[in-house]
C-alpha cells in the first residue's frame, strides 16, 4: 500500500497529552505543505494545555499568550480532541498502536522527586508540585490541606518553580485576586500568618537554576522583602573562579550579581521576608504528630571527576524551626503501561524522540515522545517547540522511507466506538470551549481572566454547557 498522507489515506496520528510540547508537535503535524494528517489528542483532564494551565504561576498571565498558538492549531478540521480519557486505563497503547500509524507521547511528568530524608511523609511536609496544583486549581488536588498558619516555610531548591512557590507564600490578596489562582487559595494564601519563606539551595549563588526575570520579580510581585546573607552571597573559591575566567554563562553570572544587589540592599521593613540562603542540604525533619523545624546539613562545594561543581557537608548542621516544607527538587515522569520507561531518568527511553525498546534498544516502530517525558524536567515551554520539531521531523521521515506501522483498524471508527462505550464523559474540544467561556464569563465581573473550576464534576458539568 502507499506510504499515508494523501486526502485518501491520511496519516493518523494519536498525541498522548497536551500540554506544549504535545501542541508543538501538532503543530508540526498539520503544517501546511505537509503530508495530509490527522491528529487526535487525548488528556486525562477534561481541560488541555497541560502545565501552562496547571503550572505557570497565575501572576505570570503574559506567559499563559502561548495558548494562541495552540487554540489556532485546535481549529484545524483535522484536529480533535478527547478530554477525560485516561491512556493506561479507559484505553490501552495497544488499543491506540492498533488504530494509529504513529503515537507520540507528551504526557510531561507528573510526579515530583523525593528528597529521601527522615521526617519527610510529616504532616506538613509536602511536594512543590502539589502545592501548584492546588493554587491553580488541578481538579486532583481541590482536596488538598496546607497549613499556611505557621510563621516559617521552607522551600527545598533553587530552580524556577521554588521562585514561583515562594512569590505565592508571599502575595498580598491585591495581587493575587486579580489573577486566575484557584479560587479556593485565595483566602488560605493571603491571610497566612507567613513571616518568613526560606528558599534552600544546596550549591551556590552560582549554581542555582533559577533565571534573572524570577529572581527580579521576587520583591516587585510580593510583600516581602527579599533578604540574602552576604556570606552566603559571596562566591566560593571554585565559583569565583568560573566567574574570572568567563566560564559563568550569563544568566549566572546575571544571578550572582542580583544576589550580590540583595546581600548588600538594607531591609525595607515588609511584614514578610523571602530569605534566599545557599550550601544547604536537608538532612531530617522533624516534629511531634507534623513538621516543627528540618535540619540542614551546611556544604562546600568540590568539582567531580567528570569536572561538575558539587556539593558535599562539611559535618556543620544548623535547625530551622518552621512548619511548612514545600521540597521543589523536580518533577518526574510516570510509566504508562505498555510503553518503556526509564526509571532511573523518570523518561521514556528514546533517541531523539523515537522510542526505544529497553533490551534491544531498537526503535519501535511508529512510537514517539515529545517534551519532559522525553528529555526529563528542564527548559522553558519554548524549549518544546524545537524538541517537538525534532521528534515529528523524524516522524516524517520514517513515513516518507516507508517505516511506519500500518495499523490494524483502517479508519477511525472503532477506537471512536472504544471510546463512546468506555468514556461516557468524554470532554471534545466544543466541550473545554463550554468550559472556557464559563470560566470566563464568571471572572469578568470580578475583573479576572477566569474562575477555574476546581473539581472534576464541576469541569465535566460545565463541558456540556
Ligand atoms: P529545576 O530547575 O531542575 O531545579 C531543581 C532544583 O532542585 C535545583 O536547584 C537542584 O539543585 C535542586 N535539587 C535537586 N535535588 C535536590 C536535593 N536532593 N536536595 C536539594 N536540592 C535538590 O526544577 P524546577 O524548579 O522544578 O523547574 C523545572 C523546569 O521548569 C525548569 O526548567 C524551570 O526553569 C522551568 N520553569 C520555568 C518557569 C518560568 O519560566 N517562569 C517557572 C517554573 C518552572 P542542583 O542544581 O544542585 O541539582
Amino acid at each position: 500500500m502507499a506510504n499515508p498522507g494523501t486526502p485518501d489515506n491520511p496519516l493518523r496520528v494519536a498525541v498522548i497529552g497536551s500540554g506544549p510540547a504535545a501542541f508543538y508537535a501538532t503543530v508540526d503535524l498539520l503544517k501546511d505543505g505537509g503530508p495530509e494528517a490527522r491528529v487526535d489528542m487525548f488528556d486525562r483532564l477534561p481541560t488541555p494545555f497541560g502545565l501552562v494551565r496547571a503550572g505557570v504561576a497565575p501572576d505570570h498571565p503574559k506567559i499563559k499568550n502561548v495558548i494562541k498558538i495552540y487554540e489556532k492549531a485546535a481549529a484545524n478540521p483535522n484536529f480533535r480532541f478527547f478530554g477525560n480519557v485516561t491512556v493506561g486505563s479507559d484505553i490501552s497503547h495497544a488499543d491506540l498502536a492498533r488504530s494509529y500509524h504513529a503515537v507520540i507521547y507528551g504526557v510531561g511528568a507528573q510526579t515530583d522527586r523525593h528528597m529521601g530524608i527522615p521526617g519527610e511523609d510529616l504532616p506538613g511536609s509536602h511536594p512543590a508540585t502539589a502545592f501548584v496544583a492546588w493554587y491553580n486549581a488541578h481538579p486532583d488536588f481541590a482536596d488538598e490541606q496546607f497549613n499556611l498558619d505557621v510563621e516559617r516555610a521552607v522551600i527545598i531548591g533553587n530552580g524556577n518553580v521554588a521562585m514561583d512557590v515562594a512569590r505565592m507564600l508571599s502575595v498580598s490578596r491585591e495581587q493575587i485576586s486579580k489573577t486566575d489562582v484557584a479560587d479556593h487559595a485565595i483566602e488560605p494564601l493571603t491571610s497566612s500568618s507567613l513571616k518568613e519563606v526560606l528558599v534552600v539551595g544546596r550549591r551556590g549563588p552560582a549554581q542555582a537554576a533559577f533565571t534573572n526575570p524570577e529572581l527580579l520579580e521576587l520583591p516587585e510581585l510580593t510583600v516581602a522583602d527579599v533578604h540574602v546573607d552576604p556570606a552566603e552571597a559571596a562566591l566560593d573559591e571554585l565559583s569565583q573562579r568560573q566567574l574570572d575566567e568567563g566560564l559563568l554563562d550569563k544568566t549566572r553570572r546575571r544571578n550572582v550579581e542580583i544576589l550580590q544587589e540583595y546581600a548588600a540592599a538594607a531591609s525595607s521593613g515588609r511584614d514578610k521576608r523571602i530569605s534566599l540562603r545557599f550550601l544547604l542540604s536537608p538532612e531530617e525533619i522533624r516534629g511531634n504528630g507534623r513538621v516543627e523545624e528540618i535540619v540542614l546539613a551546611r556544604n562546600e562545594l568540590y568539582r567531580d571527576g567528570d569536572g561538575q561543581i558539587r556539593a558535599r557537608e562539611t559535618g556543620e548542621h544548623e535547625t530551622v524551626p518552621c512548619g511548612l516544607v514545600l521540597r521543589s527538587i523536580g518533577y518526574r515522569g510516570v510509566p504508562i503501561e505498555g510503553v518503556p520507561f526509564d526509571e532511573w531518568k523518570g523518561t521514556i527511553p528514546n533517541d531523539r524522540g523515537m522510542v526505544l525498546n529497553t533490551e534491544s534498544q531498537e526503535h519501535i516502530p511508529g512510537l514517539y515522545a515529545v517534551g519532559w517525558i522525553k528529555r526529563g524536567p528542564s527548559g522553558v515551554i519554548g524549549t518544546n517547540k524545537r524538541d517537538a520539531q525534532e521528534t515529528v521531523a523524524i516522524l516524517l521521515d520514517e513515513l516518507a522511507e516507508g517505516r511506519l506501522p500500518e495499523p490494524e483498524e483502517p479508519n477511525r471508527d472503532a477506537l471512536d466506538a472504544l471510546i463512546a462505550e468506555r468514556v461516557p464523559d468524554l470532554v471534545t474540544y466544543a466541550g473545554w470551549q463550554a468550559i472556557d467561556a464559563a470560566e470566563v464569563a464568571a471572572g469578568e465581573p470580578q475583573g479576572r481572566p477566569r474562575v477555574k473550576f476546581a473539581t472534576w464534576d464541576g469541569l465535566v458539568g460545565a463541558s456540556r454547557g
